[in-house]
């Protein structure tokens, strides 16, 4: 007899069979590899103790690619196959990197997908290929050290990702042989390591300061689920400021000006990172850098001193977070904890002044570069079935809301944005003419309520439905978002059955800030917009009401009196008049006047269509 293995509720899986899954810290400058092992989550090393992979690729041939410190050796030699901070173009199109250029020193070729390529000497790169290398190393080294095949991951994404960066990582992973468990957003990683997603509810502010970017978002967390009410950040500021503030005090002192001597320059650089460094745990700290011509520049930099040079930039971030605060609706002291995320919130006077800021010490106990990949794994272990006791899987939300475009050029909201995902979601639709047999579905994105406010993200035909009358034909068009925020869009016309459905993968586009805009716009706009809405509708209600007249005064004139076509004819032109206007209420009100003008052609038209079904039939029958 085979023997139940028993065990009691709430103990973890026993080790065979405790599946392995991984959370992956895909950053702009350093990515990380962190997994769950005996409840713990942290991350992994490489052969040498490495726990921080840079985000480096070198593509010196197709069979030499170098990730990782080993390409960054190459960034300076040989910088236009080394690849590094390709995050930033992720899910990026040709026409969205001239935005970036000056950033970016690669040579891009267009293509006509639009999808840029970079010229390597190993051939042209996308950047999901570049990503992909950067995985793939993360995954060779988690299945190292883990001693088995990940079954899943779960991959941090900013929480201003688009679609098409979102889609880009994924394809990334895809192709670096992952599976993607799902995208989480960074901000909402960090949390989660901090256990937030513990507590019943409550309003965090995640303050992100890395090397080349600083990010803050305010989430706000009700019933285990995060939605992310504001991001904002500068996607040029953070602790290489610092270092350039050091180097030209360095300069400064040295009476030196910044020259084109790169070795010099680099030299001074890396000294300055260093100080920087350094001056987190000492008070002064001793600078030595050769300068130029066998020169030796020393001295020795205080920490006031050096707080002095960075304070600036560090009220840069505060602003940020002020603004960024107001813009979720909420007020400082509403905010309950401060996550501390990115290398440079290791300078005590960056944790000093959000301290000041918020009038609470901000969250520091978990290594603030590892705290999003730790985050990612504890989400990768749920999600792979570690913890059968712990049913509640983290959700996160829309950022945007999703509709199709209706008759006027309006946008019907059919998923509203900060809906948990994932979601599905349908609505009916009709047609406007008679005999339309087909109709063209435009998917949407924003939150304005014209189409030309919002962005398109696909279109299909819906084709060979049957013809009827306008508004005879049933159509459910349904939405369908994934776990990672990506979206299937279907459309079925219900008589006859006739369908159409679309996976969009949208055109690669958005920019940093541009769903921030977008947002912003459509507040700002709420008011306008809801006038031209109501306005819309009625220049639509008209126009379906006149093409309706016409039809019905093309079949059936002949049931009409002089003194009627007259009076319609008035009224027909006023309405047409109206419609030429702005005013929705003057249309709707003449819509009328034409609708009571024809009521007694309609009615005869009708009973005349009644009577022709019934010629040569009983009454009886129709009992
Ligand atoms: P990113 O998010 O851009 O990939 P990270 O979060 O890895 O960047 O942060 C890198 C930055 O953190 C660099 O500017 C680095 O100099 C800085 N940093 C690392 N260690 C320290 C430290 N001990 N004190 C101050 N800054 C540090
Ligand atoms: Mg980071």
């Amino acid at each position: 007899m085979a023997l139940l293995q028993i065990s009691e509720p709430g103990q973890s899986t026993p080790p065979h069979e405790h599946k392995l899954a991984a959370g992956i810290d895909l950053g702009t400058t350093n990515s990380l590899v962190a997994t769950v092992r005996s409840g713990v989550a942290d991350t992994l090393a490489d052969e040498n103790g490495e726990h921080i992979l840079p985000s480096v690729v070198h593509f010196a041939d197709k069979d030499e690619i170098l990730v990782g410190t080993p390409a960054l050796s190459h960034a300076t030699t040989d910088p236009l196959n080394t690849i590094a901070s390709v995050k930033r173009i992720m899910g990026r199109s040709v026409k969205d990197l001239a935005t970036l250029e000056g950033y970016l020193p690669y040579k891009f070729i267009d293509n006509e997908s639009h999808v840029p390529r970079i010229d390597t000497a190993a051939g042209a790169i996308t950047s999901v290929e570049v990503s992909s290398e950067i995985l793939k190393s993360l995954r060779e080294r988690a299945e190292a050290s883990l001693g088995g095949e990940l079954i899943g991951v779960v991959i941090t994404v900013p929480a201003y990702f688009d679609d098409a960066q979102r889609q880009a990582t994924k394809d990334a992973a895809t192709l670096a042989g992952l599976n993607v468990f799902r995208l989480l957003n960074e901000p909402t990683a960090a949390a989660v390591a901090y256990g937030l997603d513990q507590q019943a509810e409550g309003i965090t502010a995640i303050y992100d300061l890395g090397g080349g970017t600083f990010d803050i978002s305010i989430l706000k967390l009700t019933k285990g689920v995060f939605e992310v009410l504001s991001t904002g950040g500068d996607t040029a500021l953070g602790g290489d400021d610092f270092d350039r503030e050091i180097a030209s005090w360095i300069l400064n002192q040295a009476k030196l000006k910044a020259t084109n001597d790169h070795q010099m320059m680099r030299r001074i650089m890396k000294e300055a990172r260093r100080a920087k460094e350094a001056l987190t745990a000492a008070e002064a700290v001793d600078i030595n850098v050769v300068l130029n011509g066998d020169r030796h520049f020393e001295s020795t930099l205080s920490r006031h001193q050096f707080e002095q040079l960075i304070e600036t930039h560090i009220n840069k971030t505060i602003v940020w977070c002020r603004k960024t605060i107001r813009d979720a609706g909420v007020e400082v002291r509403e905010v309950q904890n401060i996550v501390m995320v990115g290398g440079s919130t290791r300078t005590p006077y960056v944790r000093e002044k959000v301290a000041d800021f918020f009038g609470k010490q901000p969250l520091t106990n978990i290594d603030p570069d590892k705290v999003v990949a730790i985050g990612a794994a504890q989400q990768a272990n749920k999600l792979a079935g570690n913890n059968p006791e712990e049913d509640m899987l983290l959700l996160d939300v829309l950022p945007l809301s999703l509709g199709i475009e209706t008759m006027g050029e309006l946008v019907e909201k059919i998923v509203d944005r900060n809906t948990v995902i994932p979601v599905t979601r349908a609505q009916k639709f009709t047609t406007f003419k008679d005999g339309q047999t087909a109709m063209r579905i435009h998917v949407l994105q924003g939150e304005r309520e014209k189409v030309a406010d919002c962005r398109s993200l696909a279109t299909f035909d819906l084709t060979g439905i049957p013809a009827m009358v306008a508004g005879a034909a049933h159509i459910l068009v349904t939405f369908q978002v994934d776990a990672d925020g990506l979206l299937s869009v279907s459309a079925e016309e219900q008589n006859s059955g006739v369908r159409a459905s679309v996976e969009v993968k949208p055109s690669y586009g958005l920019s940093d800030s541009e769903i921030e805009t977008m947002l912003k716009a459509s507040f700002q706009h709420a008011e306008e917009d809801v006038h031209t809405r109501a306005l819309i509708e009625q220049q639509v209600e008209a126009d379906r009401v006149l093409e309706a007249l016409r039809s019905a005064l093309a079949k059936d004139g002949s049931l009409i009196t002089k003194e009627e076509f007259a009076k319609i004819e008035q009224a027909k032109s006023i309405l047409l008049s109206a419609r030429q206007g702005n005013d929705g209420e003057k249309i709707k009100q003449a819509i009328k006047s034409l609708e009571n003008e024809s009521e007694a052609f309609i009615a005869r038209r009708m009973n005349r269509s009644v009577q022709q079904v019934m010629k040569g039939h009983k009454v009886e029958e129709f009992e």
